[in-house]
């Protein structure tokens, strides 16, 4: 296992987690995520550093305002342990050292995207536009010589999602894939290139079909106006072709 990797990454991951779990709630609703505190919903109290001690400051108050004992509710809690498992899934699933990092800051925006896009149907630039940029110089920097075929991921992801909601629009006359997706795709193909990006679109698609059957078996109607978030499945496919490589493997040079 990678111990001088997982040390510092399980003890810095909560902290993230807690990060994320601001910009979850702040993003969409336009809120400034960095300069503004955050304050207990019941009293108003302020957070001061002691409050915001991930995890422990939970376990610690039980959950509660340490002011008017009103809940701070699971949200939270759930995020930070949610950024740690990323850390422990990929320090499972990747053999060599250097890309573990990388794997993180990834896996860390795919997660806060995927609840968000779940959560609202919202894909915002502010988190998939970094994920473009960061995705291509951590291409350049740990593999110079397939660089531009992550170029070409980003590139080929952004076109054809356009493409397809284009054609969509033209013969349904409603929107069915939204510019976020094609984003968000382009997001991923910086980080996976364009050759897994065939696997990451046909695994996405295939969650997406098997969540749709599955609540037509629970009984529920569904019906093709039906909004499914197709953000949460990319970006669980982006990880998943990321961690264990294209289901296709022959697609490419
Ligand atoms: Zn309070």
């Amino acid at each position: 296992m990678h111990i001088d990797f997982l040390v510092p990454a399980v003890l810095l991951a909560p902290f993230v987690g807690s990060f994320l779990g601001v910009l979850i709630v702040r993003v969409p609703e336009g809120r400034d995520v960095v300069f503004s505190r955050s304050a207990c919903l019941h009293c108003g109290h302020r957070l001061g550093a002691g409050d915001l001690l991930p995890l422990v400051s939970w376990i610690w108050l039980r959950g509660a305002c340490r002011i008017c004992s009103g809940s701070i509710g699971s949200f939270y809690p759930a995020i930070e342990l949610a950024a740690v498992a990323v850390v422990l899934w990929a320090a499972i699933a990747t053999p060599s050292g250097p890309v573990l990092w990388a794997s993180c800051i990834y896996g860390w925006m795919l997660l806060t995207v995927a609840i968000i896009d779940k959560r609202h149907f919202l894909l915002p630039d502010v988190l998939t536009l970094p994920m473009i940029l960061i995705g291509l110089a951590v291409a350049a920097i740990t593999a110079v010589d397939t660089a531009i075929d992550h170029a070409l991921g980003a590139a080929g992801g952004f076109l054809s999602f356009t493409l397809i909601a284009w054609a969509y629009q033209r013969w349904r006359g409603r929107d069915g894939l939204g510019k976020g997706d094609a984003k968000l795709l382009a997001g991923i193909g910086a980080w996976v290139s364009w050759t897994e990006l065939p696997s990451v679109v046909f695994l996405a698609a295939l969650l997406g079909l098997a969540i749709a059957l599955s609540s037509a078996v629970r009984g529920r109607r569904i019906s093709a106006t039906d909004r499914l978030p197709f953000g949460t499945f990319l970006a669980i496919a982006g990880w998943l072709i990321w961690l264990y490589g294209p289901i296709f493997p022959n697609v490419g040079p």
